[in-house]
């Protein structure tokens, strides 16, 4: 079953009473794909993920691992392995028994899990730090020992549910550039769900974007964000100025739903030939160091978001006129 797919979701549904958790999905993902799963709280991402692992039951639908039907079987006869996003790791034993600990109920014998415990340990870049308590590490460290207690198993799938969630910033930007490189070594398929687009767009090989129980595009970070197929995607991934109606009849010059991306606008600069340009007013200015976003009412009608690079002679624009002007060749077609 080399070639199958390592996960095949085929009309995937989940009911809770009268909630519909999961409308209906339809998804493959690769062998040694890093997937992410990206949508807002709710939109029934981890309900997803359980059914895969086998920690809930689909109220219809199928669930294939490496080509086999998986499910109504139970999680322990899959092989997957998941990692949550508060680590659940026993705060009693050092870091070793913790990574141990599955080999250990399984009866693999000491010499082994050792080993594999030593090599799971290296993989997350821990190797030496295996004697101490999780209460001794720092979030992050704690977060590579959970990786590494799922990695031990060698599991064909690892799922990670919101897994850099309770790290700050910083920390969650390291982490990410780790887990992107940890997961080209071990060469396994990574599904990694995240309510936050920039993460899934760094991490991931192929995104599916759910809304509301369903999946509304699958595709790379680039198709997603430079081709959104939904307004909601073009909404969620990444900011997008929405223009339908009269506006866009005016701004675009045709009727239907069309997006226009911040970073595609420029504010008060030349009027080059073929570009569209709006005059409008700056409502709000929002200082973001490297980065400035101007909210700007169009004459036209809607309120559009520009992001320029701060590299403007400082002074505030609120209250004044500007001229926004666009290329024609950045406008999306919403479908
Ligand atoms: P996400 O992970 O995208 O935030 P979830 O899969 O956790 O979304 O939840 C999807 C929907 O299903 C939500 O409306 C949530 O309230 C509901 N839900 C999830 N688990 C349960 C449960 N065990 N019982 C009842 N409703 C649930
Ligand atoms: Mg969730």
């Amino acid at each position: 079953m080399q070639d199958s797919p390592a996960i095949v979701l085929r009309g995937l549904r989940k009911h809770f009473g009268e909630v519909e958790a999961v409308a209906g999905i339809d998804l493959e993902i690769e062998n040694g794909e890093f997937f992410a799963m990206l949508g807002p709280s709710g939109s029934g991402k981890t309900t997803v993920l359980r059914m895969i692992a086998g920690f809930a039951l689909p109220t219809a639908g199928t669930v294939l691992l490496n080509g086999t039907d998986v499910t109504r079987a139970a999680p322990f006869e899959r092989d997957v392995n998941t990692v949550f996003q508060d680590y659940a790791l026993f705060p009693h034993l050092d870091v070793r028994r913790n990574v141990e600990y599955g080999m250990r109920v399984r009866g693999v014998p000491k010499a082994q899990r050792r080993e594999r415990a030593e090599a799971a340990l290296a993989s997350v870049r821990l190797d030496g730090l295996g004697h101490r308590r999780p209460a001794e590490l720092s979030g992050g460290q704690r977060q590579r020992v959970a990786l590494a207690r799922a990695l031990v198993n060698r599991p064909r799938v690892l799922l990670l549910d919101e897994p850099l969630g309770a790290l700050d910033r910083q920390l969650r930007e390291e982490m990410q550039i780790e887990l992107k490189a940890i997961q080209r070594d071990v060469g396994i398929t990574f599904v990694f769900v995240t309510h936050d687009q920039e993460e899934a767009l760094t991490l991931c090989d192929r995104v599916a974007v759910f809304n509301a129980g369903r999946i509304e595009q699958v595709g790379t970070p680039g198709e997603v964000y430079e081709r959104p197929a939904t307004a909601f995607v073009a909404g969620f991934v990444g900011t997008s100025n929405l223009v339908t109606g009269e506006a866009a009849r005016k701004l675009v010059g045709a009727d239907g739903t069309y997006a226009i991306r911040p970073e595609k606008i420029s504010l008060d600069g030349p009027v080059t030939d073929g570009a569209t340009v709006a005059e409008g007013t700056v409502a709000e200015v929002v200082y973001a160091g490297p980065q400035i976003r101007y909210v700007v009412d169009l004459d036209a009608g809607p309120r559009f978001v520009v992001l320029e690079h701060n590299r403007r002679t400082p002074g505030d624009l609120r209250g004044t006129t500007v001229r926004l002007t666009w290329s024609p060749e950045h406008v999306i077609t919403i479908p």
